[in-house]
C-alpha cells in the first residue's frame, strides 16, 4: 500500500504515521525528519535548507523531489510506503505519481487530517521529542508517564523544534494553505481522498484512519 498524510502543521501526521506503519508493516517516510537530519550531519543538503526551514517555508521542489526518489529507491517501495510530509505541492504529486508508475505502482489513498487553528498552534506550542529515539510527546496533550523520561528508551534529553517559534509557524500555516490545500481537490478528483477528523483523541484518530485504509 502505497499511503499519503496530509495535513497541516500540528495535525498529527506523523504521530499517526508512526502507528500505522507499526499496525500495517508499512515503511515510514517523512521529508521532515529526513531534512532535519540532514541538517544535523551537516551536509551540503543540510547547510541549503537549513534557512528555509527555520523561516517556516517550503523547500524547493527539485531538492525534496530528487531526495525522495533517492529514499524510494533505498527502500523498495514495493512492501509499502507511507509518505508523511510529501507531496506538499501539485509539482511534487506529480512527480511522486511518476516516480511509482516507473515502478508499475500507484497511490493507494490519501488521508487528510483535518483541525482547526487555534489548536494547531496549541498542538505546536506543546510539543517535544526524544533527543535519542525522537519518540514524540506534547507537554500536555501526551505528556511523558514519568516526568523527564522518555516512555520508548528511557532518553532524558529533549529537543524542541527550531521552526516550533510562532513567526516560522504562521510562515508554515500560510505555506500549507497556499501551496499544500490544493492538493486536496486534486486528489477528491482522482478518488483517492479520505478525510478524518484530527480533533479527536491520538487512538480515535488513528482508528478512524485504520478504517479508511479498510474501506475499498
Ligand atoms: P515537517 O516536519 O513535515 O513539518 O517539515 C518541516 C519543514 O521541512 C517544512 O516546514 C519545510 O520547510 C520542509 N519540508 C518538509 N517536507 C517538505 C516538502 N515535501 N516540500 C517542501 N518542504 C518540505
Amino acid at each position: 500500500m502505497i499511503l499519503v498524510l496530509l495535513g497541516p502543521p500540528g495535525a498529527g501526521k506523523g504521530t499517526q504515521a508512526q502507528r500505522i506503519q507499526e499496525s500495517r508493516g508499512l515503511t515510514h517516510l517523512s521529508t521532515g525528519d529526513m531534512l532535519r537530519a540532514a541538517v544535523a550531519s551537516g551536509s551540503g543538503l543540510g547547510g541549503k535548507v537549513k534557512g528555509i526551514m527555520e523561516a517556516g517555508h517550503l523547500v524547493p521542489d527539485d531538492v525534496i523531489v530528487e531526495m525522495i526518489v533517492d529514499r524510494l529507491a533505498e527502500h523498495g517501495s514495493e512492501g509499502g510506503v507511507i509518505l508523511d510530509g510529501f507531496p506538499r505541492t501539485t509539482a511534487q504529486a506529480r512527480a511522486l505519481e511518476k516516480t511509482l508508475s516507473q515502478r508499475g505502482l500507484k497511490l493507494d489513498r490519501v488521508i487528510q487530517i483535518a483541525v482547526d487553528t487555534d489548536t494547531m498552534v496549541q498542538r505546536i506550542a506543546g510539543r517535544f521529542a526524544c533527543e535519542d529515539c525522537g519518540a514524540g510527546y506534547h507537554d500536555t496533550n501526551q505528556p511523558t508517564k514519568a516526568a523527564g523520561v522518555c516512555d520508548n528508551c528511557g532518553g532524558i534529553r529533549f529537543l524542541r523544534r527550531p521552526d516550533d517559534n510562532p513567526k516560522a509557524v504562521r510562515a508554515r500555516f500560510e505555506a500549507y494553505e497556499a501551496q499544500t490545500a490544493p492538493l486536496l481537490p486534486y486528489y477528491r478528483s482522482q478518488g483517492l481522498l479520505r478525510g478524518v477528523d484530527g480533533m479527536r483523541t491520538i487512538d480515535d484518530v488513528t482508528a478512524e484512519i485504520e478504517k479508511a485504509l479498510d474501506a475499498a
